[in-house]
């Protein structure tokens, strides 16, 4: 085990200090795991010890009272030790076999639902959302607390087909990351300019060399230097409202959810994959995303119902084919599905929409 690598200014931290001790001690050294049950796995080192992860749920943005309540449980089972995953699950880690059962009750009465270390729907990753960012379409955070009160005991009994990794973004063009399923703004009218505001907010030449298909011009209005969008040639991306706000895009009604499918960013069993859009169009309707949710639970159904053994959700797409994906999930295809962008001639062999 190296020394504590000295402090700099930019990365993570070593993570050596924040392990529990029987971790660090056998570091490297671990002969064998498995996972007595969902939830929970069972780490053994070639010197014969034990440690034990217990995973849970969160409702993904905590409040101070709930970190204090879990930062509590880790003092009384863990001896102080606790971490959170990527996607905010947390893993209480100890050495005890004793404490499992004792530590799965208390979270389970604290609210805390237990699962996800197999082939479950894990917690969902997502953006920022309305609580950090300033450019977000949508609560991304709500959206998975919404999907989550409603996908829960696929989390705790894993028994999907493999691993379902969902993630949300709250506008399209920042954050976010390739999932099997993914829930996404789409804008679908053109930004609306507020010409007062864009000569004193705004550095125009950014803004117009930020249009991924120039459509965005200098112009003068009342007099004053703005800057006007040729509505034929915008895509609706939001790429111009982050330099430039008064370019507002976010919009109640024609901001809407989109849902993509088949995405990963694993290499195990086959390469990583784009996800691919299969629904438009869907109302963002806060607080609870019925429309989004039904078909999310939809297409997890279909996946969990036809799916081989292992099968990412894209690699069952890519065997069964993108026309019996439509059928049994019941969604439409529709012209929105082709990518028909003139600039995306270069894509078009490599999308799963459209093969010559
Ligand atoms: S996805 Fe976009 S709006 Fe959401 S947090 Fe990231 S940059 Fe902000
Ligand atoms: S929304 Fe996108 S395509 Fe439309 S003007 Fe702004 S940057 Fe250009």
């Amino acid at each position: 085990m190296s020394e504590l690598r000295r402090p700099i200014e930019s990365g993570v931290p070593d993570s050596t200090q924040f392990m529990h001790p029987t971790l660090v001690k056998n570091y490297g050294q671990w002969a064998w795991h498995d996972r007595p049950r969902p939830g929970v796995l069972r780490h053994v080192a070639e010197s014969g010890e034990t440690m034990y992860t217990i995973k849970a749920g969160t409702q993904r943005q905590m409040d101070v009272y709930t970190i204090r309540k879990l930062a509590d449980i880790a003092d009384e089972f863990c001896d102080g030790y606790v971490r959170f995953t990527i996607r905010s699950a947390v893993e209480f880690m100890t050495p005890v076999e004793a404490n499992v059962q004792p530590l799965i009750d208390r979270l389970e009465a604290e609210g805390f639902p237990v699962g996800g270390t197999g082939n479950s729907v894990g917690f969902i990753s997502h953006t920022q959302g309305w609580l950090h960012c300033d450019i977000p379409g949508t609560d991304a955070s709500g959206v998975v607390k919404a999907l989550m009160d409603q996908l829960v005991d696929e989390f705790k009994h894993e028994e999907m087909p493999n691993r379902v990794k969902i993630t949300t973004s709250c506008c399209q063009i920042n954050c976010g990351g390739q999932g099997d399923i993914a829930i996404n703004v789409q804008h679908t009218k053109p930004p609306v300019i507020n010409h007062e505001l864009v000569a004193g907010v705004c550095e125009r030449p950014a803004v117009i060399a930020r249009c991924p298909v120039a459509a965005i011009r200098p112009a003068l209005v009342n007099g004053k230097p703005s800057l006007e969008v040729d509505e034929k040639k915008c895509v609706c991306c939001g790429a111009c409202y982050p330099p430039c706000p008064p370019m507002q895009i976010n919009d109640p009604v024609n901001s809407k959810i989109a849902i993509w499918v088949g995405g990963k960013h694993s290499s195990t069993r086959s390469k990583p994959m784009f996800h691919k859009l299969v629904a438009a169009g869907i109302p963002n309707n806060a607080p609870r995303w019925p429309e989004a949710a039904e078909i999310v639970r939809n297409i997890l159904g279909a996946y969990k119902a036809d799916a081989r053994a292992w099968e990412r959700m894209g690699e069952w797409i890519e065997r069964i084919g993108w026309p019996r994906f439509f059928e049994l999930t019941g969604l439409p295809f529709t012209k929105y599905h082709v990518d028909n962008w003139r600039g995306g001639r270069a894509n078009l062999n490599t999308s799963a929409h459209l093969h010559f």
